[in-house]
């Protein structure tokens, strides 16, 4: 079954222009903005421009040029929010949920970058 792409979605909405954003970087390919509900100091969100629903979506069916520009500003947010340990920075977690099991709330890919703190264990104890 293929994925399919809700053009409803919120960050689809964030990406026609409908929805204000505080946006951190844009590239060709790509958006950078903060979180509405920030979970660290620093809560950046990276999308690319397409229509991709999940992380392995993304990474089976875009284009490498998409690909990489994706990764760059990856990179560029980690360094402009002062969290590369490239650059100084004390470090980061990037994060992407994918589908129900993931707990993805929007359905357009998108990766977390949380710093700016230690952000704690990797995930919760899950109890059945
Ligand atoms: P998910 O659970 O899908 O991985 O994460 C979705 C994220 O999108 C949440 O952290 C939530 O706070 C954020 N979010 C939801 N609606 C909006 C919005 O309208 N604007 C922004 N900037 N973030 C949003």
């Amino acid at each position: 079954m293929a994925y399919d792409y809700d053009d409803a979605n919120i960050f689809a909405k964030i990406l026609r222009g409908e929805i204000p954003n505080d946006t951190v970087l844009e590239t060709e390919h790509t958006l950078a903005f903060r979180d509405i509900q920030p979970k660290a100091p620093s809560h950046v969100l990276v999308i690319p421009k397409g229509k991709y629903v999940t992380f392995d979506d993304f990474a089976e069916n875009a284009p490498a040029e998409e690909i990489m520009d994706f990764m760059r500003a990856v990179a560029q947010v980690t360094k402009q929010e002062g969290l590369s340990t490239g650059s100084g920075g004390h470090g980061f977690r990037a994060i992407t949920n994918a589908g129900n099991d993931g707990v993805q709330e929007v359905p357009h890919f998108h990766l977390h970058i949380l710093g700016g703190r230690v952000i704690g264990p990797m995930v919760m104890q899950l109890r059945d």
